[in-house]
């Protein structure tokens, strides 16, 4: 299928590594101009070759922090007319409520829901006068499922996924969509520490580890990267202009609810 995007602008937060990499990737495959964000240079250029070589398109690296002001500013001024927008930064980390204070909820609220908000805000009128636009925030499966000791991803995402349920309905009749697609377990480095860490704690081997994680995911394995990026291209592509407020779990069938 012709996702017929071929052309189109794309930032990508987040774009380095895991998740990022595949929306960035599966964009570029589609004929997307992709910029992408990251701190590290390092990844940040090894990804933007990878994607150069195997799909010919342009790729425009910034190596920022998306959740500073000057971060964003920096990737607004390399891709100024997005036609498509993936927001995505690190996630917090698990803890106990008891031992977070302002700060760290500031931190959280910063990363997973003001700046996704920021750069919305500072996108979306330009998509609206240019009628095309599709905006992405990858979220996490716990906005539908909470996990206990993810409370500040819980309370950060959530906030975010309600806000867009409000401005998502205001913007398609321009044609433009902001969806939020919600990973489950992914094959990624954040989520392979996370497991590391739970060997650690429990003091088991990686591999009994990572065994005890699949056993509550039908599909019986991690998420693969690339086909989180697939899905994404797809929600940002011409033939999703009358879906815009959903939230797309991606999750190898964990969630066991009917809805
Ligand atoms: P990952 O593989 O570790 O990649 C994270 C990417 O984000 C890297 O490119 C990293 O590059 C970049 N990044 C992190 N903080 C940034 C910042 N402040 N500014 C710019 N770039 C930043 O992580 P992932 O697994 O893809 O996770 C992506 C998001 O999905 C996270 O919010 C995570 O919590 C969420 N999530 C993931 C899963 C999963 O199974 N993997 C499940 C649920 C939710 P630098 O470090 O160089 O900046």
């Amino acid at each position: 299928m012709d996702l017929g995007i071929k052309g189109r602008k794309a930032i990508v937060c987040a774009g380095s590594k895991g998740l990022g990499r595949g929306c960035a990737l599966a964009l570029a495959r589609e004929g997307v101009e992709v910029t992408i964000i990251a701190r590290g240079r390092e990844a940040l250029e090894k990804t933007a070759e990878d994607i150069r070589s195997e799909t010919g398109v342009r790729v425009t690296t910034i190596a920022a922090d998306i959740t500073t002001p000057d971060g964003r500013q920096a990737a607004l001024a390399a891709c100024p007319e997005p036609d498509i927008l993936i927001n995505n930064a690190g996630g917090p980390p698990p803890g106990d409520f008891r031992e977070w204070d302002r700060d760290i909820w500031i931190k959280a609220l910063d990363a997973n829901m003001l700046t996704p908000i920021e750069m919305i805000k500072a996108t979306v009128d330009g998509m609206i006068a240019r009628r095309f636009g599709r905006i992405v925030n990858i979220t996490s499966s716990a906005v539908k499922a909470p996990i206990d000791i993810l409370g500040l991803s819980n309370g950060a995402r959530s906030g975010l996924t309600g806000f867009v349920a409000g401005i998502a309905r205001k913007t398609i009749v321009h044609n433009v969509t902001i969806n939020n697609l919600l990973p489950g377990v992914f094959a990624t480095d954040t989520m392979f520490s996370r497991v590391e860490a739970a060997a650690r704690n429990s003091k088991m081997s990686f591999e009994d580890a990572k065994a005890a994680r699949l056993k509550t995911v039908p599909a019986g394995r991690f998420g693969d990267p690339d086909e989180f990026g697939a899905m994404c291209a797809y929600i940002c592509s011409a033939h999703t202009s009358y879906v815009t407020g959903q939230n797309f779990l991606i999750d190898g069938g964990a969630y066991p609810g009917t809805f």
